[in-house]
């Protein structure tokens, strides 16, 4: 293992399958549906691809940019959407997230998408840090509920590092920026 992974929390085996048992729950409810899959950029990027390739149904794919203004490890709890860029109106919206944390994102996201005239708005989490909730939301589909340390790989970053790794690890605390 590389010094910058503390510990390997994911193996690449482990989210594959994983994917391929929550997608038996959203296959199951989307049937018959056309969704609006919207991907948060840009830690989702890796999840989303492999969710929607076990997906059954048509879907609509987007992609959209959240930012959560703080430091580089900590939320601030300010979100900032970039602008959708597609038609949500009547849609049933399926917003892949690469993690909840404090639960500040899904909040914003939700509430603006139903606003932009979604019909329904749920959310498809790869991970979830379930101590860390500051706001009371919770994913529809959640892959691995996870303690409270900073990941990376599997999409996620610090700093702009680390996307890449095929699976999801704690990054070392030495490897944080002072
Ligand atoms: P929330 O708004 O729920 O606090 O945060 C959601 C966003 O914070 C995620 O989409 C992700 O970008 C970032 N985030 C939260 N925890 C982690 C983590 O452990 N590792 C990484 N790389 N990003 C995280």
């Amino acid at each position: 293992m590389e010094d910058f992974c503390q510990e390997i929390l994911l193996t690449e085996e482990q989210i594959k399958k994983r994917i391929a048992e929550v997608a038996v729950d959203i296959n199951r409810d989307y049937k018959g549906k056309k969704p609006l899959v919207i991907g948060v950029l840009t830690g989702a990027v890796v999840y989303c691809s492999d969710l929607i390739r076990v997906l059954d149904f048509p879907l609509e794919l987007a992609f959209l940019k959240a930012s959560s203004y703080g430091s580089d490890s900590v939320s601030s709890g300010k979100v900032v959407i970039n602008s959708i860029g597609c038609d949500v109106k009547d849609k049933d919206v399926l917003i892949a997230e690469d993690i909840i944390d404090t639960g500040y994102t899904l909040k914003s996201l939700t509430e603006i998408l139903y606003k932009e005239g979604a019909k329904s708005v749920k959310c498809a989490a790869l991970l979830d840090k379930p101590e860390r909730r500051e706001v009371d939301v919770a994913a529809d589909y959640c892959c691995f509920s996870i303690p409270d340390a900073f990941v990376i790989g599997y999409g996620l970053d610090y700093d702009g590092e680390y996307r890449s790794l095929p699976y999801v690890g704690i990054l070392n605390p030495a490897y944080i920026k002072k």
